[in-house]
């Protein structure tokens, strides 16, 4: 099979390589759809030490399921394989295993034309979503969680409050709509990047750069901060109202931007949220089939080919495209 092979810092390569053996209790997948991750681009500066060369990366799939428990069945895959016994799989919070391993980290990822995972992680699809739109699931289900841990902690519906969300990728912009979707009225986006802003804008949302206008000091009930930098942190803390919320969703960089005296004396609530369970995947799944995001015509699709171009055009902002969908042949 094809597989695009990350080599080594900033280098990328598809090669011809074995299908991988399948395991007892696990199934081989077609790729039909796979999406690139912020994670993805992390590891491809050698940023991310889970993630050694060389490796298939890849987490964010849909496809045909060739051979398995579920064979000539259409699925989405939750890319974490948990143990199902620890305390928080037990819990229900699987997404904190504490054996938790991944596809595209500590195996063979999806920008392949197969791959095989075991059986409790894939979901079925229904007939009327298309895997281009279903590879869009694990991004969104990360939204879907973050809104939800963050809905547990305000005192009033998360549709009256003001919301302003950092960033305007696929994460920043599935909440976004999610939070559109909620009847979010005080709804701000924020994003450096002009062609992302344009896409955000073209959804019907309304969007800022940041380094042009302040989002206000002591303005949101809640923020989303899917950026996850030094300079993101430092802006959702300013713009939160005391009493606010700020769910910290994006990995750009650890420390920094983190004013304690302004959390402690504003009383700010900071929360983390790392991926989804099981039950936000279905859920997920569910409301991409549903049509309530609206148009998701905002993905960029290219072959699993140009997977090394694709990457290059995302570091250099060169895309207006939040998500980019690499298709196998
Ligand atoms: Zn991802
Ligand atoms: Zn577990």
């Amino acid at each position: 099979m094809q597989a695009l092979y990350y080599v080594g810092p900033e280098r990328l390569e598809m090669r011809d390589t074995e299908e991988p053996p399948l395991a007892e209790g696990e199934s081989r997948v077609r790729i039909q759809a796979t999406g690139i991750c912020g994670s993805d681009l992390h590891a491809y500066h050698g940023h991310d030490p889970r993630r050694q060369p060389p490796l298939i990366l890849g987490h964010e799939a849909a496809g045909e399921v060739v051979e398995g428990a579920l064979a000539g069945k259409r699925v989405t895959m939750n890319p974490l394989i948990v143990c199902g016994r620890c305390d928080y799989c037990l819990g229900g919070r699987q997404n904190l295993c504490s054996h938790r391993t991944m596809i595209g980290m500590t195996r063979p990822g999806s920008f392949a034309d197969f791959l095989t995972i075991p059986d409790h992680c894939l979901i079925e699809l229904p007939d009327t979503l298309s895997s281009v739109t279903a590879a869009l699931t694990e991004p969104a289900a990360t939204a879907l969680h973050g809104i939800q841990r963050l809905e547990r902690t305000l005192p009033r519906p998360l549709a009256e409050a003001a919301v302003l969300v950092i960033g305007a990728g696929a994460v920043g912009l599935l909440v976004g709509l999610m939070l559109h979707q909620r009847g979010v009225r005080k709804l701000r986006l924020a994003d450096t990047n002009p062609l992302r802003r344009q896409t955000a804008l073209e959804l019907g949302l309304d969007v800022f750069d940041p380094g042009k206008e302040k989002p206000g000091d002591d303005t949101f009930e809640a923020v989303f901060d899917c950026v996850g930098a030094a300079v993101t942190r430092d802006m959702a803390i300013s713009a939160i109202r005391p009493g606010g919320a700020i769910m910290h969703l994006g990995l750009q960089d650890n420390n920094g931007g983190l004013d304690v005296r302004a959390i402690t004396l504003k009383e700010i609530t900071f929360l983390g949220g790392y991926t989804y369970t099981a039950t936000d995947l279905l859920a997920t799944v569910d409301l991409l089939d549903s049509g309530a995001l609206g148009d998701l015509s905002w993905v960029e699709t290219r072959s699993l080919d140009e997977g090394a171009q694709a990457f290059a055009d995302l570091v250099a902002g060169r895309t207006a495209a939040a998500k980019v969908i690499l298709l196998p042949s």
